[in-house]
């Protein structure tokens, strides 16, 4: 078998992408779709019906034999149910492959077990799925043979959203609207539709699947729940961009020519600051197709580490003391004639459609600084933010040089009169070429950052969705373009009226730039002094959802209901407090029927030797033995002590009703205990003989794969 991979041959083959309809629609009909996927028309029995028979023999060709409607439910990962194309048996005993287009545009799962927060109750279970004709179709091949997906967005009966997909989109409409209404103010007359662009950067652990079938923690909670450090950690930094080993080489081969085949445009790959950890980056695309596609490239990562004896981690905080993961959601708006509203281009002081933008997303950001903040919540995030390698709770945008002296220069007189030239890098070498510089340096530590012709917004976990904060992102920013262009339809001199507007915006809400180090104390303290809201964990963040304010916004432009958001808070107490109940109960396992005994053994093999010796009757000095079996014995001491605290106050968590005051009830007294109970165990393992420790090290996880 050849090991070369032809990618322009293979890109997309698994995909019924534009080029598969164009070859396989009747012309009128593949026209009309196209309308219909620009919002313009709506879709008809005939076009259902004709697409239908097209994606069925184009997907039997391709070897499937089933059909799904992919969906993505508030459980945070995607849910399918199969249907074979089969249809009623003839008289004469034969199958016909058939699908319609009513088997296309709508599905009807058994909705009863998706969580959806008291909007629908379990008794009349009923949750519809919806074709949503902007994300293409695709084949899905593993051992169930091959399955055509159809991307689909999940609601009840009644039309309440009860995904992460039907949100989204409806935002994606409320930004083009705004965007386009502004755009006709400032004298574009030309775009016709306005789209989010996303590029999502994946980060992940890869560890031995044999190593990690050995730690129940890893298998229940996607975490370690104990592990000393080893002693080498991250200090060298000699992982990050480092070679990348054969075995994790062979692998990314293989996830790529995946993805490829899926149309998913996986550009960059490399390894990250911790050992064993890992990036991947597409090229970017339309907001909810790269939302549809990072979530099958989670989905394929995990799948294919499988194939090479290899574990997938995509939580955020696999490792204590060792850097997170997480996923930087890049984001701009586009046209559909190829502007991006963020680009400055080389003058940005000229360019006073991106100040107005710009001025834009600045205001929306610090309105709403806590709802980007709930969107990027999740449990497993709680244990990175902050955690001096990734952004802080606290949400605040960064510049760099060039715009920043930009916004200082309008802030101060309301006239931008230069911007700072880049220039070139001198490199002192002769032989290597000058290159050209950017007009600004990176920096890492910001959560929400201006990266040349985008913002990257980095609080997002790794394991994470990236549908919920690209719904706030355009919402917020389709809220201050609307305000903008209600302003200007008002004004008698528009030029007059843009240039004080971005004066006002960036005076008013100056205080969300910060280009110092996030990661510093010093930030926690000016970022409370600026009164900007640091929402530590998720359940703090959570209530945002709810205020008036936000409540009023999403309203307003059609994304959520108030019913809706209420069931999101429900949700969202729900499913934290279950994640960290299996962590309690994954703690109280381990440490119960593994940790304990492993260390019970230790001691009464000590506690031998030190009998053995003694009955020798040869007088030795057994002070270190002695004192190691003390030792031990304290701390196991204390670990019991921690276990018991844990067992009981578990208990009363799993019996308290109330959804919030449950879930802070985990977040106080659980959390405190769990590490009560690690540490001591994490001290024993560094005593305790290697040879009679239950589970790999952390040093066995990270540092041989
Ligand atoms: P980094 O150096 O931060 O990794 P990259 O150049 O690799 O930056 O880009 C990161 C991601 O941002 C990629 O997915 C890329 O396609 C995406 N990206 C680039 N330009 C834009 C844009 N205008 N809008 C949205 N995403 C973009
Ligand atoms: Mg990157």
């Amino acid at each position: 078998m050849s090991d070369k991979i032809n990618v322009t041959e293979i890109f997309g083959t698994d995909v019924f992408n534009d080029k598969a309809m164009r070859e396989r629609l009747p012309k009128a009909i593949y026209k009309e779709l196209k309308g219909i996927m620009a919002s313009k028309g709506e879709l008809t029995t005939e076009v259902a019906n004709a697409v239908a028979h097209a994606m069925k023999e184009w997907a039997i060709e391709k070897g499937c034999t089933h059909y799904t409607h992919w969906f993505q439910p508030l459980t945070g990962v995607t849910a399918e149910k199969h249907d074979s194309f089969i249809s009623p048996v003839t008289a004469e005993g034969k199958v016909l492959m058939e699908f319609s287009g009513k088997e296309l545009i709508k599905g009807e799962p058994d909705a009863s077990s998706f969580p959806s927060g008291g909007l629908r109750a379990t008794f009349e279970a009923r949750g519809y799925t919806a074709w949503d004709c902007t994300s293409p179709a695709f084949v899905r091949r593993d051992a169930a043979g091959a399955t055509l997906c159809i991307p689909t967005a999940f609601c009840s009966y009644t039309g309440e959203a009860l995904d992460k997909k039907t949100p989204l989109l409806r935002s994606m409409e409320a930004l083009n609207t705004q965007t386009i209404r502004l755009l006709r103010l400032l004298g574009n007359d030309h775009s016709k539709r306005v789209t989010p662009s996303v590029g999502p950067e994946q980060e992940y652990f890869l560890v031995d699947k044999q190593k990690y079938l050995k730690r129940k923690d890893l298998i229940f909670t996607g975490r370690t729940l104990f592990g000393a450090m080893p002693p080498k950690g991250q200090e060298l930094e000699d992982h990050y961009f480092g070679t990348i080993r054969e075995r994790i080489a062979a692998f990314m081969k293989d996830v790529n020519e995946q993805l490829w085949k899926l149309g998913i445009p996986a550009k960059t790959q490399h390894n990250e600051v911790a050992p064993a950890q890992h990036e991947l980056a597409p090229i970017y695309s339309e907001c909810n197709v790269a939302v549809d596609n990072n979530q099958l490239t989670m989905e394929m990562l995990k799948k294919i580490a499988n194939h090479h004896g290899l574990e997938c981690l995509l939580h955020e905080k696999p490792f204590d003391g060792i850097n997170g993961s997480g996923k930087h959601d890049n984001w701009s708006i586009t046209t559909d004639d190829g502007i991006n509203l963020l680009d400055p281009g080389k003058t940005p002081h000229e360019n006073i459609q991106f100040l107005l933008v710009l001025a834009a997303v600045l205001a929306a950001v610090d309105e709403h600084a806590d709802l980007l903040r709930e969107s990027a919540a999740n449990p497993g995030n709680d244990h990175r933010l902050g955690a001096n390698e990734a952004p802080p709770a606290i949400v605040s945008a960064f510049l760099g040089d060039q715009l920043q002296d930009v916004v200082d220069q309008l802030i101060s007189t309301g006239e931008a009169t230069s911007s700072i030239t880049a220039g070139k890098l001198q490199t002192g070498v002769k032989s290597l070429p000058d290159l050209p510089k950017d007009a600004t340096d990176r920096n890492r530590t910001s959560p929400f950052a201006f990266t040349g012709n985008k913002f990257e917004f980095r609080m997002v976990g790794s394991s994470d969705s990236v549908a919920s904060p690209n719904v706030v992102l355009n919402t917020i920013v389709a809220e201050q373009f609307d305000l903008i262009a209600s302003e200007l339809e008002q004004a008698d001199d528009l030029q007059m009226a843009i240039h004080d507007i971005i004066k006002r915006l960036l005076t008013d809400h100056q205080r969300i730039i910060f280009n110092g180090n996030g990661y510093s104390d010093e930030w926690v303290a000016e970022a409370e002094r600026r009164g900007l809201p640091n929402l530590r964990t998720m359940v703090d963040a959570i209530p945002s959802l709810v205020s008036d304010k936000n409540v009023a916004m999403f309203e307003k432009y059609g994304v959520f209901t108030k019913a809706e958001l209420e069931s999101r808070v429900e949700i969202g107490y729900e499913a934290y407090s279950k994640a960290i109940n299996i962590e309690a109960r994954t703690m109280i396992d381990m440490a119960g029927k593994q940790i304990i005994p492993a260390v019970i053994k230790y001691v009464s093999n000590l506690a031998g030797t030190i009998n053995a010796v003694k009955a020798t009757g040869v007088d030795v000095a057994l002070a270190t033995e002695t004192e190691l079996l003390e030792l031990v014995s304290e701390k196991l001491g204390f670990a019991k002590d921690a276990l018991a605290k844990l067992k009981v106050d578990a208990e009363e968590a799993s019996a308290m009703a109330d959804g919030e005051k449950r879930a802070q009830y985990y977040r106080d007294v659980i959390i405190a205990d769990m590490a009560a109970l690690r540490a001591p165990v994490d001290e024993l393992e560094m005593i305790v003989d290697k040879e009679l420790w239950p589970m790999p090290s952390y040093g066995d996880l990270i540092f041989e794969v």
